[in-house]
């Protein structure tokens, strides 16, 4: 059971606090908008833009 006011590394599971930014133990980033899913949500979102930018710049 987990510790109130800690949380697991998602890396290398160890204690640390919940509202640490970087683990203790490894030295990773905790940040949620590190992950690969925000890196899928930018590239999603900067497609977007194009496709209603590039049109626009070039008159279709
Ligand atoms: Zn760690």
């Amino acid at each position: 059971m987990e510790k109130l006011g800690t949380k697991k590394c998602k890396y290398c599971l160890s204690d640390m606090h919940e509202k640490a930014v970087v683990c203790p133990h490894c030295g990773k980033d905790q940040r949620w908008w590190n992950s690969w899913l925000m890196f899928v949500v930018y590239l999603i979102i900067a497609e977007f833009i194009l496709t209603l930018i590039i049109p626009k710049l070039f008159n279709f």
